[in-house]
This record gives structure tokens, C-alpha cells and sequence, in this order.
């Protein structure tokens, strides 16, 4: 588990867990699919990825309307419960890696991602750069 440093980790921090809505996706399987992960790949502030933990979700940069002009919340003791359960395991900012395994930012992502299947695993995409 990622550690948080000191008393308020999230200090000084712009509220970045703050400013996205992530949505769990069913694992692609048929072409009905992948066509709907390229349609939603159309669309601004949009990206779907797998994550470590295997789940496939569609992500939407977005900011909380209830983040004030300093990044805090506006409605912190009456926050939602998913805000309060938030923990360091998914701190975008100090969680330990990549938050995904599979990332795509673009329909034709979607393609190359389905080509380079055809001719074995794909451990991550994009495919890290060779040094
Ligand atoms: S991303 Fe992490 S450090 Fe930043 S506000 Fe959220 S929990 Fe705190
Ligand atoms: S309600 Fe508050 S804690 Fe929850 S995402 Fe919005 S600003 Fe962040």
C-alpha cells in the first residue's frame, strides 16, 4: 500500500482525485464493444484503461463542482460516502505506479491495441519505448 506522508498528505496538493469520474466498464469482449470504447474515445475528456486491478473503466476528466478556487472541498463533513472511502491505495498522487495496465486516449488506440492481440499478450499498452 502506498504511504502518505505526514499529518496532511493532501496539502498543498490541487485536489486531483477531485477532478475526474471514473466508471467501471464490463471487460470488452465482442466487436458491439470495442465499437462503443472507440465512440465514447471520440468525445472530449474522455479515456478508458485498464487498471492494476484488472477492471476496465471509462474515465472523464472533470472537476468537482464542489472544489472551492483553493481545491477544497465546499461540502467536506457532508461529502459523499465514495469521497470519505477514498484512501492512499488510489491516490493519484502518491499511489505506487501507473494506475493502469491498458490505457487508451484515442479510437485508434483501439485498433493498434487489437493488432498487436492478434499476435500474442499484450502486457501493457502503449507499449513502453525501448531504451
Ligand atoms: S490526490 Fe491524493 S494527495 Fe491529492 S487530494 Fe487526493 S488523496 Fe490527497
Ligand atoms: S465532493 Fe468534495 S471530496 Fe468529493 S470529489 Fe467533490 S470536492 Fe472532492
Amino acid at each position: 500500500m502506498a504511504k502518505l506522508p505526514g499529518s496532511n498528505p493532501c496539502k498543498g496538493c490541487p485536489a486531483l482525485c477531485c477532478k475526474f469520474v471514473a466508471v467501471e466498464l464490463d471487460e470488452p469482449d465482442c466487436e458491439t464493444d470495442w465499437d462503443e470504447i472507440k465512440w465514447m474515445l471520440c468525445h472530449e475528456n474522455i479515456t478508458v484503461y485498464k487498471d492494476n486491478e484488472k477492471d476496465w473503466l471509462v474515465e472523464f476528466a472533470t472537476r468537482c463542482k464542489m472544489l472551492d478556487e483553493k481545491n477544497h472541498c465546499k461540502i467536506y463533513d457532508k461529502r459523499p460516502q465514495l469521497c470519505k472511502d477514498h484512501d492512499s491505495e488510489s491516490c493519484v498522487k502518491y499511489g505506487e505506479g501507473d494506475v493502469y495496465i491498458i490505457l487508451f486516449e484515442k479510437p485508434e488506440d483501439v485498433d493498434e491495441y487489437r493488432e498487436l492481440l492478434k499476435k500474442g499478450p499484450v502486457e501493457k499498452f502503449p507499449v513502453p519505448k525501448k531504451e
